[in-house]
């Protein structure tokens, strides 16, 4: 990847100051990749998220606490005194997850319903298992009544949580195990009970507040510090209007009096915003008192629009001045920041995806058995062409069987976020049609100056998004690209055949 310093356009010494980018192949890990190309020039607006977007919480210890508050919330309003034993394994869960609230299955999917892995507890469905729940091993993942996504990092916790108690009430002898539930004398516990009662403890740990008090008492312990990050921030002031958009409320959102700068970070702060919600009608906008750190009334002036809550992203546009194709948003939330702000708002969209940094590792480490497997694929294409209507006398199937279960163990024991086998998951397939760039944190976009052209290549099929990245000359008129004029390998291919490389 060739990058150049930013355009001569920015010479003036009123001008941004110029940063320097040498001319080396960045590492994976350092690298923003692309679905569809985007010119960050063009980009007047710079929206970030909070949470898990700018806030960076160190993993696994951050989804440990959560599952603690939650497993002690489940003991306290009546759950069994066991359920203490049980500590956070972080090699289990997988973001994406589905859940199936009728027969308590943590489902990996793919984009279409195609169950991938399924597991009880933590026992592994197999294939004849799996067909005994679900006929068409396919799931109607519409039917949003009866399966719940857990699409956030903050899900982590919870999915792993329901697991435990799926674990415990199948081994112990004081319950009977039924078809959706569990019966223990007269009481009948269901599947989708218990999951509701999950459900009810996140929300507890989150609105009473108990979840981000211990964050903020255990600071050092739960959240990463990046240096890099008031630089990333600095920057993009230089060159366009920057907005933080959180869920979180103001008494949370503020760091402490000792960072009182990092305001000026931003030209508007919106706490509350109850995204998805912000990204549709929103809610009536109040102006935050930073000194009583009260919600003022809304019919007050706007005398300070640096801090604001609750509010719409409509709102958030006319209060910049800026359109929503002006805007690109950065968030880690592929539905409540990606997806919505994409299809309701038609902003451009950065997702952040810790995970890409175990991804991109597997990816290099376990090199040889992507290559196995595409050979095997190839094989059998071939076999197929070669001799139609026979059965393959290799089992090429099981190897292909045996090399998936492989791949996934190196991820952990969902498997990757992103595929199973050469399969795409759920996650995989939302990230490709909703964001425009991702990376595993945004940080990334410091080595790039902002005049950079991401460019995917021109597609005439669904064929998958290969990260291209080229440089824009900075002159509107006579842009000149210096691209990849061959594929990298990706992490996402939706042939085997063609095991491309996505971004
Ligand atoms: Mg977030």
């Amino acid at each position: 990847i060739e990058t150049r310093p930013p355009s001569t356009v920015n010479t003036s010494a009123s001008m941004p100051q110029q940063h320097t980018y040498k001319k080396k192949k960045k590492k994976r890990a350092c690298r923003v990749f692309v679905n569809r190309s985007l010119t960050l020039e063009n980009i007047k607006c710079y929206g970030f998220d909070m949470d898990y977007t700018l806030a960076t919480y160190k993993s696994p210890d951050y989804e440990s606490l959560g599952f603690e508050l939650m497993r002690d919330r489940m003991v306290s309003v009546g759950y069994p005194h066991e359920l203490l034993r049980y500590t956070y394994d972080p090699s289990f869960p997988t973001r994406g997850l589905v859940i199936d609230t009728i027969y308590g299955n943590l489902l990996k999917v793919d984009a279409n319903g195609n169950i991938l892995v399924c597991s009880h507890g933590f026992h592994f469905l197999k294939g004849d298992q799996i067909h005994s729940y679900y006929p068409n091993k396919f799931i109607q993942r519409d039917d949003t009544d009866r399966f719940y996504i857990l699409n956030t990092l903050f899900n982590l916790s919870e999915t792993y949580l329901y697991a435990c108690l799926v674990d415990f009430f199948t081994r112990c002898t004081r319950y009977t195990n039924l078809l959706k539930g569990y019966q223990h004398g007269d009481l009948f516990m269901s599947f989708r009970s218990m999951f509701q009662d999950v459900r009810d403890a996140m929300d507890f740990i989150h609105d009473t507040g108990v979840l981000k008090e211990q964050t903020i008492k255990n600071l050092d312990k739960y959240l990463s510090r990046d240096p890099q990050l008031p630089q990333l921030l600095t920057r993009i002031k230089e060159i366009a209007k920057v907005f933080l958009a959180t869920n979180s409320d103001y008494n949370y959102t503020e760091p402490g009096s000792e960072i009182k700068s990092w305001r000026s970070f931003f030209d508007l702060i919106v706490v509350d915003t109850r995204k998805p919600l912000f990204f549709a009608e929103g809610t009536v906008l109040r102006q935050v008192d930073t000194v009583l750190t009260l919600r003022l009334n809304p019919t007050c002036m706007l005398a300070d629009l640096c801090f604001l809550a609750a509010g719409s992203s409509d709102i958030v546009c006319d209060l910049l001045d800026v359109k929503g194709k002006d805007i690109l948003y950065i968030g880690d939330h592929i539905f409540g920041d990606i997806l919505k702000s994409k299809k309701r708002q038609g902003w451009k969209t950065f997702l952040v995806v810790p995970e890409l940094a175990k991804e991109l590792q597997v990816w290099e480490e376990k090199k040889n058995l992507f290559e196995e497997m595409k050979h095997l694929e190839s094989f059998l294409a071939e076999f197929y062409k070669l001799c139609p209507g026979c059965v393959a006398d290799v089992p090429v199937g099981l190897c292909l069987q045996v090399l998936t279960y492989r791949l996934d163990m190196s991820y952990g024991q969902m498997g990757s976020l992103l595929r199973s086998g050469s399969r795409q998951t759920l996650f995989a397939s939302q990230l490709m049609r909703y964001a425009d760039l991702y990376s595993s944190t945004c940080i990334n976009l410091l080595h790039y100056p902002f005049n950079y052209l991401f460019m995917a290549p021109p597609t005439c099929t669904q064929r998958p998004p290969v990260f291209f990245h080229s440089f824009h000359s900075g002159h509107s008129s006579s842009h000149s690209f210096r691209c990849l004029t061959r594929p990298l390998p990706t992490l996402l291919h939706q042939s085997s055949l063609s095991p491309t490389i996505l971004s």
